[in-house]
């Protein structure tokens, strides 16, 4: 159930796709940003202008690209979709930019990698609608000024931290998501489980939700993996909590939802570096896993929970860690 290291089969994608809310008025939780957004989008239609550019940030599968489609949906525009890793020139980005419709939203994901030269082409494209394109290299260079057709630039991050600030500053809305409460999460999966067709009793819904790391897209998969299970199983299109539980355990989701790559992370907090403090490299090499992925998605849900601490020498586990392993504080340390 890994978001970011995990490659997503194109049917799971599709059927995540499916379940996407189309409006804000179906979207579940974030209330404050919701209210927010709502403004600036109704403020725009009154205007008759396209909405101010967008900066989302948070973990992965939090709803920033279900967002981004709202915005489009809900202000009657159409949505070009691209990612900062698939903008390594300045060139991809003029491409990009001089081929949007007037109005149009454009989504940028992960918008932390792209790179440095389109970064400032896109400064001046958002302010002024228009970017200069160089001509030639050297002395002979000249730079041909391009007007563009106004767009809302809708940027989602999970690193905000890393944007420069003439970026940040360029966005007339930032918003930051939270994690989600397992109630809201509940409903996620009520409105996910009623659109597969899947019966369940609120216990099961809640367990799932409790599950889910605060995450919408992980309430959606594991949804997916119990009704498998429900239907291999012979309960059909019914899942009760038994069924709930016997499929999370058989994908080694845990009792509060944590998964094999979190209580590796921990594992190795506790057992190899005895609690901590330990920096995020080591502790990303020591479980085989990109530091980034430690970062921006194991790390946040756990510092969340209260299982995690970040000291200026490095990661800390703290005493709710070991007792989730089963270990005393004193037991690791002394070892
Ligand atoms: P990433 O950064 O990894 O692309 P993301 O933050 O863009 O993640 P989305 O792709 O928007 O996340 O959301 C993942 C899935 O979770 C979507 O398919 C959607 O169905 C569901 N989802 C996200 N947020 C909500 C929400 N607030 N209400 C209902 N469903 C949601």
């Amino acid at each position: 159930f890994r978001d970011a290291a995990e490659p997503i089969d194109e049917i799971e994608l599709a059927v995540e796709g499916a379940l996407r809310p189309a409006s804000l008025a179906e979207f579940v939780g974030q209330q404050k940003v919701r209210g927010q957004l709502q403004l600036l989008l109704d403020a725009a239609r009154m205007q008759q202008r396209p909405p101010d550019h967008i900066l989302l940030s948070g973990p992965p599968g939090l709803g920033k690209t279900t967002l981004a489609m709202i915005v489009a949906h809900e202000s009657g525009r159409a949505l070009r979709l691209s990612s900062g890793p698939a903008i390594q020139h300045a060139g991809d980005l003029a491409a990009l930019l001089s081929s949007l419709t007037p109005g149009e939203v454009l989504f940028i994901d992960e918008v932390h990698r792209m790179a440095r030269a389109a970064e400032e082409m896109l400064y001046l494209a958002m302010e002024d609608f228009r970017i200069d394109i160089m001509v030639g290299k050297g002395a002979g260079a000249t730079s041909i000024p391009l007007d563009l057709a106004p767009f809302t630039l809708v940027g989602a991050t999970t690193r905000s931290g890393l944007l420069p600030n003439p970026l940040r500053d360029r966005f007339g809305f930032t918003a930051h998501l939270e994690y989600y409460e397992p109630h809201e999460l509940e409903r996620v999966v009520e409105r996910s489980a009623s659109m597969l067709g899947v019966r369940m009793p609120a216990a099961a819904r809640a367990e799932i939700g409790r599950r889910s790391r605060g995450t919408p897209r992980i309430a959606n998969r594991l949804l997916r993996r119990v009704r498998d299970y429900a239907l291999v199983h012979g309960a059909g299109t019914e899942a009760d909590i038994e069924t709930v539980d016997a499929a999370l355990d058989l994908y080694d989701v845990d009792r509060i939802g944590l998964d094999r790559l979190d209580r590796a992370v921990l594992d190795a907090l506790i057992r190899r570096f005895r609690g901590g403090p330990v920096g995020l490299s080591t502790l990303a090499v020591s479980v085989g896993e990109e530091a980034e992925t430690i970062e921006s998605v194991v790390e946040p849900y756990l510092v969340r929970i209260g299982f995690m601490g970040r000291t200026p020498r490095g990661r800390i586990a703290t005493p709710e860690a070991f007792a989730h392993l089963g270990m005393g504080v004193s037991e690791a340390v002394l070892g």
